[in-house]
């Protein structure tokens, strides 16, 4: 006959409620079982180890399977095994018991969610179950095998049975609702994301001898960095992240002192310039995974990475605002930002061709990381690149370095030296100016001047460079102005100064003749008389504009300050004052659609007006 028994719990609506909670993350229910299992042979080899049980022959493995006809699920070991009052004690009130934690823990949480849920182990299955049966035997002599049974809610029944070997046999009789767990792919993906890394051999629906763990027992992390090769790495990364793309480069985390921490944290390649990609940074628990991107352990940039993360000393089963504040999981975060850093920083020492090599598909992130976090800025910040209008990269000192040698050389032909060195020791020193581009293509005039004039620009098209930029200018305070590239006619490309009574005269005439009555107009001598005009939109104003795009604010509108800029040197602008009222009109126009054509902001009726103007020249070309 037998035993019948009350399980102890103060509520027996609790299932429904903890069924209710869970829903969203039923699947780690196969997680808790396997682990269980998994423990269980643990404990015995340690017992093998002492000579206390007797060591086996055969492999220590856990075997799931899947049976439709049955409706069950089956997680076997043959690992230590219970006798029939560890049953009682481990599973009906320790387990349910912890249950009742879990509650407690869930309702202090406010509801949140628990990171890893932790605790709730064995009852979890009942998420998915509407019946279990445990089938055991102790490693213990003499043992006997025992058999419990549940439905979970609130009485069990426990008895004597026949079990020919050591270990332990959970039967999951899977609820009609959940029929998606009697299939073996489903299975095999849970297994697959929980189990992956888990240190004995997990067999689904084992068939025989040549049959392929789903696991990896030995995952690399695990090896110490010096005993691991560039190919097994590579293969690591292909295995666990499924990209066909060889990473950039990787950080393997080793470390046991003041905290236990392995993994390898992969750069991989950036596919697209203009989305951020989140990467995945898997978090493990010895070997047993618990969630994808906790931004509560890692810095929310390092998400943009691959990677796993083991580290035994988080403390899982709480909630996540108290993961956030918790002193250990905020040194961990801490000397994880630290080995990436170092690593950066060291590869861009030893190997700054590869650094170079690599600076288009981490600057995102890098950047990120400096908006995000001082520190991390502050530990990088000497080898952040930029790629200038000729694809040379080069750091920010390096770059105005090279600008300031240019200036100087230029000083020494054009007045002395020494005159204007005392100068800037009195007055307070001004940032220095660097111009950047945000558009390779739609600035390409800009360009094509700065070249001319022998200036230069550094490119500046990622998401967060803005935001990057505007962060630099506010670290650094009076160390450098960001201008882009179309921001001002910058001194350097005018050719000096020219007459103010003409050029009064020319803006006026060309503003008259102008369609466009609000538009600025100013007249400078460029270098280069190539271009008859550009369009300069203040820095502020613009930046002003993107910032309330960016937040879908009104006044996004960023063109209130721009200024059309006419060249004197240019020969049509030369000529403007001497034609007539007509041809005034064409060419006034027809020189600032081009400017704006440019600047990609024609109206729909200006660009129209271009057609026209343009097509009525061709004409007058082949008469
Ligand atoms: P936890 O694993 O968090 O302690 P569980 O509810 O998952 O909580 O399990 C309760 C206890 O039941 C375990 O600590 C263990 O002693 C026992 N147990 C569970 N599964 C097994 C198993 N497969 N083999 C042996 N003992 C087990």
């Amino acid at each position: 006959m037998a035993k019948q028994g009350n399980i102890h719990i103060s509520s027996e609506n609790m299932m429904p409620i903890i069924k209710k909670w869970l829903y969203s993350d039923k699947d780690i229910f196969l997680r808790e079982i396997v682990a269980n299992a998994v423990d269980a042979i643990t404990k015995f080899k340690k017992l093998a180890d002492l000579g206390e049980a007797k060591a086996d022959e055969g492999e220590y493995c856990v075997k799931v399977s899947v049976d439709k006809d049955s409706g069950t699920l089956t997680v076997e070991d043959n690992g230590i095994g219970m006798t029939e009052d560890e049953v009682e004690k481990y599973i009906t009130q320790i387990a349910f018991s912890g249950a009742a934690d879990f509650l407690e823990k869930y309702e202090k949480a406010g509801g949140e969610g628990i990171i890893g849920h932790f605790g709730l182990g064995f009852y979890s299955a009942y998420m998915v179950s509407e019946n279990i049966e445990i089938f055991t035997k102790s490693y213990r002599e003499d043992a006997a095998g025992v058999h419990w049974e549940s439905d979970g809610e609130s009485t069990y029944t426990i008895e004597e049975c026949d079990k020919a070997d050591r270990g332990t046999r959970i039967v999951m009789h899977i609820a009609k609702e959940e029929k998606e767990f009697l299939e073996e792919g489903t299975i095999r993906g849970l297994l697959e994301k929980y189990c992956a890394f888990m240190p004995y051999p997990i067999y689904l629906n084992f068939a025989g001898k040549d049959d392929k763990p789903v696991n990896d027992t030995q995952p690399l992390y695990l090896k110490a960095p010096k005993d691991c090769t560039e190919e097994e790495y590579k293969d690591f990364y292909r295995k666990t992240f499924h990209d066909y793309h060889d990473p950039l480069f990787w950080i393997h985390l080793n470390m046991d002192y003041p905290f236990r921490l392995r993994g390898i944290l992969y750069f991989p390649k950036v596919k697209s310039k203009v989305e951020l990609e989140r990467g995945k940074v898997k978090l493990y628990c010895n070997q047993v995974f618990i969630a994808d991107n906790i931004k509560e352990v890692i810095p929310e940039y390092l998400l943009l990475l691959n990677g796993v993360i083991d580290c035994p000393d988080i403390p899982l089963n709480v909630s996540r605002s108290f993961l956030q504040n918790d002193r250990q999981v905020q040194k961990i975060s801490k000397h994880i930002t630290k080995k990436v850093s170092d690593k950066l920083t060291g590869l861009y020492k030893t190997d700054r061709e590869k650094f170079e090599s690599c600076w288009n598909d981490i600057s995102v992130f890098i950047k990120l990381g400096c908006i995000k976090d001082e520190d991390f800025y502050s530990r990088v910040k000497d080898c952040i690149l930029f790629k200038d209008i000729d694809g040379k990269y080069s750091t920010l000192a390096e770059f105005i370095g090279g600008e300031k040698a240019e200036d100087k050389a230029e000083t020494a032909e054009g007045e002395q030296a020494g005159q204007k060195e005392e100068k800037s020791e009195e007055t307070p020193k001004e940032p220095t100016t660097v111009y950047y581009v945000s558009d390779e293509v739609g600035q390409a005039q800009y360009i094509s001047m700065f070249r001319a004039a022998g200036l230069n620009a550094i490119v500046c098209d990622t998401l967060v460079d803005p935001h990057f930029l505007s962060y630099l200018e506010y670290k650094e305070t009076g160390k450098y102005r960001f201008l882009r590239i179309d921001a001002d006619v910058d001194a350097a490309l005018k050719a000096g100064e020219s007459n103010a009574d003409e050029d009064k005269a020319l803006v006026d005439a060309f503003k008259a003749a102008l369609n466009n009555t609000t538009i600025a107009v100013k007249a400078e001598k460029f270098k280069s008389a190539e271009i008859p005009a550009i369009v300069n939109v203040s820095e502020m104003s613009r930046r002003f504009g993107e910032m309330n795009a960016f937040y879908g604010l009104a006044g996004a509108d960023a063109d209130r300050d721009m200024t059309l800029v006419i060249n004197t040197a240019n020969p049509v602008l030369q000529a403007f004052t001497g034609l007539d009222d007509e041809k005034k009109k064409f060419v006034a126009n027809q020189v600032y659609y081009l400017a704006m054509l440019s600047y990609k902001k024609l109206s729909p009726e200006e660009m129209k007006a271009f057609t026209a103007n343009s097509v009525s020249m061709l004409e007058g070309y082949i008469r």
